[in-house]
């Protein structure tokens, strides 16, 4: 006789018939038909671009030194992932293996786990030099990783994140964020994803960090778009709009061509829980789904 026979519901097996789940809590296999939409989701992101707008596509490691140099080890330690790897010659790595507590000989290496998409971005642009009047923009995907303590569904600790940056003036942040947040608004409808725009925060760590939380919904720095996966729970958020004021020009010198110190923000889209809504909101079967929205994902 089963004991606790745990209930399944709609969505937990939608995301069954999507996702095969693997060992590592909150990590998957992504069957062809969920790809099939990502894929279609990446194409629209793409159709939607701004001119102008330069592509870098980044891995899903980063360099150690720039992350903690960018404050995450300040702001998020708690999410962190690290590269570590085992050292030594040929013999020396081979007797480590043999031991039975072989983590514990791991070393760190000079990466990291990327966190989200867009954080290698920032001493690059420091790098080129100065940021031209008309301010710049870019569009940057990674997987990112993050070291999530629940596992509910839409919680993954590796997803895919699709970003568009702006670096200029603070009007220049402002306005593209603001024009983001109505544009985001336009997609979902046209991806007929019931939705909501709602402010936010981070989830900074400890004491210190729910006064920067609580600082960041004061100040408005971010905004969510929120897609309802259960009735009876708060609704997920697959896009952030977010405005870093001089966090980031601050870390890496980042300058306006006037000299001024430079603005960042950036928008982001978690592809895998824009999936995930999208195959909540029209089911399993992508001919039974709105011809507008199948026109819109090309398929
Ligand atoms: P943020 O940097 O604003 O926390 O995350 C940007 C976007 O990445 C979120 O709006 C969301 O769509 C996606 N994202 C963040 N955390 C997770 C997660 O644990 N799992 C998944 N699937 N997506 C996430
Ligand atoms: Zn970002």
């Amino acid at each position: 006789m089963p004991i606790n026979p745990v209930v399944e519901d709609e969505l937990d097996s939608l995301t069954r018939s999507l996702l095969l789940p693997s060992p590592g809590a909150g990590v998957y296999a992504r069957t062809g038909l969920f790809e099939q939409v990502v894929e279609g989701l990446s194409s629209f992101i793409t159709r939607h671009r701004e001119p102008e707008t330069q592509i870098l596509r980044f891995p899903p490691v980063m360099s150690r030194s720039q992350l903690e140099k960018s404050g995450y080890l300040h702001s998020f330690p708690h999410l962190l992932g690290n590269v570590s790897c085992l050292q030594g010659n040929e013999a020396e790595i081979h007797a480590l293996v043999e031991r039975k507590e072989w983590m514990s000989e791991l070393s760190s290496t000079e990466l990291v786990l990327s966190p989200a998409a867009c954080y290698p971005l920032y001493p690059m642009v420091a790098d080129s030099g100065p940021v031209p009047a008309k301010g710049l923009m870019f569009d940057v995907a990674s997987d990112c990783f993050r070291r999530e303590s629940t596992h509910e569904v839409g919680r993954f600790q590796s997803f895919r994140m699709r970003e568009f940056v702006c670096v200029g003036t603070p009007e220049q942040v402002l306005a593209f964020r603001t024009r983001w947040v109505f544009l985001a608004q336009r997609l979902a409808k046209l991806l007929g994803l019931p939705h909501q725009i709602a402010p936010a925060s981070d989830p900074f760590f400890g004491r210190a960090g729910r006064l920067a939380a609580m600082s960041q919904l004061e100040q408005s720095l971010k905004f969510e778009l929120l897609v309802p996966f259960r009735a009876e729970e708060p609704p997920t958020a697959c896009m952030s709009f977010n405005c870093h004021r001089d966090h980031f020009s601050t870390v890496w010198k980042l300058f306006n061509e006037n000299g001024d110190q430079a603005h960042t923000g950036c928008v982001a889209f978690g592809l895998d829980r824009l999936a995930l809504g999208l195959f909540k909101t029209h089911g399993l079967d992508l001919q039974k789904w709105p011809v507008v929205v199948r026109e819109n994902l090309s398929f």
